[in-house]
């Protein structure tokens, strides 16, 4: 995986002093690593059963629109508060400052259906761990793994979706 490695393009304090920002225009551009790392989780839920991949705005629906496509499974979204058309799910969480909110459509996924959920960063996991909230409190399927292009590890994100199944292809 070392030239999906490389393809990942780290921009110094973006969008803020501090941060290094995982860019990963670089990946999906490059044909050959963009289908490596489709295959690769495509192979890893070949056998899965999965009904839904649900992406995480904004970068998560690159991911998760071709892995759906290629397990002939089907894709939704996960966005920001007044960007979903129909009557839809709330759910609020904490930022550094203040609070933000993530929605979903209420007819998103249908009882006993199986989920990925999938996100190109987890970060502090305070996204995706409302993400799970939003799923689980809402909704009566089971999401078979929570999928990360890359997780940062010093930031422990992995422990805000404990004890779920969590599975990252690249570790920082
Ligand atoms: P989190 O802190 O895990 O809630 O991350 C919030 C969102 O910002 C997620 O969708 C991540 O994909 C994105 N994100 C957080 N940190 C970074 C980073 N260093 N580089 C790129 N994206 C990031």
């Amino acid at each position: 995986m070392k030239n999906i490695e490389e393809a990942v393009r780290t921009i110094m304090d973006f969008p803020k002093p501090g941060i290094a920002f995982k860019d990963i225009s670089p990946l999906l551009s490059d044909p050959d690593c963009f289908h490596q790392v489709i295959g690769h989780f495509a192979k890893r839920h070949a056998g899965n059963r999965v009904n839904m991949v649900i992406g995480i705005e904004a970068r998560g629906f690159v991911f998760a629109s071709a892995l759906a496509y290629a397990l002939r499974a089907g894709t939704a979204m996960i966005r920001k508060p007044g960007k979903l058309p129909f009557s839809t799910y709330r759910q609020a969480y904490d930022l550094e400052y203040g609070t933000d909110s993530i929605e979903i459509h209420t007819d998103a996924f249908r009882p006993g259906q199986r989920i990925l959920v999938f996100d190109d960063v987890l970060a502090t996991g305070g996204t995706v761990a409302a993400a799970a909230h939003l799923i689980e409190e809402n909704f009566n399927v089971e999401i078979v793994e929570f999928n990360f292009l890359m997780a940062l590890d010093a930031l422990n994100g992995q422990t805000r979706l404990d004890p779920r199944p969590v599975y990252s292809l690249l570790h920082y």
